[in-house]
């Protein structure tokens, strides 16, 4: 047998007592095959309402340590490719984000931390202990309200693109918002928005004249960008928004309309793919995630012909325990 048909026949062998999630940065080779696919907070709430007694993560490491966060007594969490870590989440480890949450803390100010899901679950456990919260793209505004209303500013990490256009957007002044020095940090009693200095290498990389270029070749496309990209590029465009947001954008825009999409590359193209022939759509520029493409159909078929002996994801109970409580918070303010 292939690969291929290792994982038909498992999946048909396991039938309910398996369930294959799917992140939608990842190739139609694996989407073929999941059972659900979503963002980060659509696969977060799917844990809770999973009975699979095997869940496997197709995304990278964060998420999977996030499930295995979230997953139920009995429930085992497994990942075809373990070393598919997340650019973004590895720039902000979680010693360094509780000594600069010290320091910010320093003067006596009740500096709250909330993390982008994409995060360590280390980091996770940092924030959930220090009273805070973890946010995804498609709630940030609300997190980053709610963390506002916790105490006397926030250290939003790792993503500082997320956290200056999150800013921008609930209406925090640019002259409260500050980058932090993570090597040399400063408390400084102006600012309210600290934001940490990580970005994500895929959507980072858009910038000014990617949105000059559209513009000028189609002047009625619409264009539309995930908030992780630069501000000038996020000021520049029609619409931002969580990856859910830019799905449900491409499908309520009018048929015959042209949209460029500033996103991770396999799901433009599958966007593309779904509504050829009514709506076209642009690359705004095209940018694939090195760290999700790390999970393949081999490593797929190769772990589920072993499913019973692989070893899960676990977690120290001592990370589980913080890390929840930060995770059950979003849950709880999102609800
Ligand atoms: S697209 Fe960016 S944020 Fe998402 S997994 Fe890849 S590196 Fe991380």
């Amino acid at each position: 047998m292939n690969y291929q048909e290792i994982i038909v026949s498992r999946k048909q062998e396991f039938g309910s007592r398996l369930a294959i999630l799917g992140h939608h940065y990842q190739s139609d080779s694996i989407i073929n095959y999941v059972d659900h696919v979503g963002d980060s907070l659509e696969l977060a709430r799917t844990i809770g309402q999973l009975d699979a007694e095997h869940i496997v993560f197709c995304g990278v490491w964060f998420m999977a340590e996030s499930a295995a966060i979230l997953k139920r007594e009995g429930q085992k969490i497994h990942t075809p490719e373990p070393n598919a870590t997340c650019t973004m989440a590895e720039m902000a480890q979680a010693m360094t984000v509780r000594k600069v949450l010290k320091i910010l803390r320093g003067t006596g100010r009740n500096i709250i931390p909330l993390t982008y899901v994409n995060s360590t679950a280390g980091v996770k456990a940092v924030v959930g202990e220090m009273g805070g919260a973890v946010c995804t793209s498609a709630n940030a505004r609300t997190m980053l309200s709610w963390a506002m209303d916790q105490g006397d500013g926030v250290l939003f990490l790792p993503d500082k693109h997320l956290a200056y256009n999150t800013g921008s957007a609930i209406g925090i002044p640019v002259a409260k918002r500050i980058l932090v020095d993570i090597v040399n940090p400063t408390d400084d009693d102006d600012a309210t928005l600290f934001m940490w200095p990580g970005y994500c290498p895929v959507h980072d990389m858009y910038i000014d004249a990617d949105v000059a270029r559209a513009r000028r070749d189609d002047p009625d496309a619409l264009i539309v960008v995930h908030p992780e990209c630069p501000a000038s590029v996020v000021e520049a465009v029609d619409a931002n928004g969580s990856t859910a947001f830019i799905i449900d954008y491409v499908a309520e825009a009018p048929d015959g309309t042209t949209i460029y999409v500033g996103t991770e590359s396999n799901l433009v193209n599958r966007l593309a793919k779904e509504y050829a022939g009514r709506k076209t759509i642009k690359h705004l520029d095209a940018g694939y995630c090195e760290d999700m493409a790390k999970v393949t159909v081999e490593k797929l078929g190769d772990l589920l012909s072993r499913l019973e002996t692989a070893v899960p994801v676990e977690t120290e109970q001592s990370i589980v325990i913080p890390a929840r409580l930060a995770l059950q918070r979003m849950l709880d303010a999102c609800a």
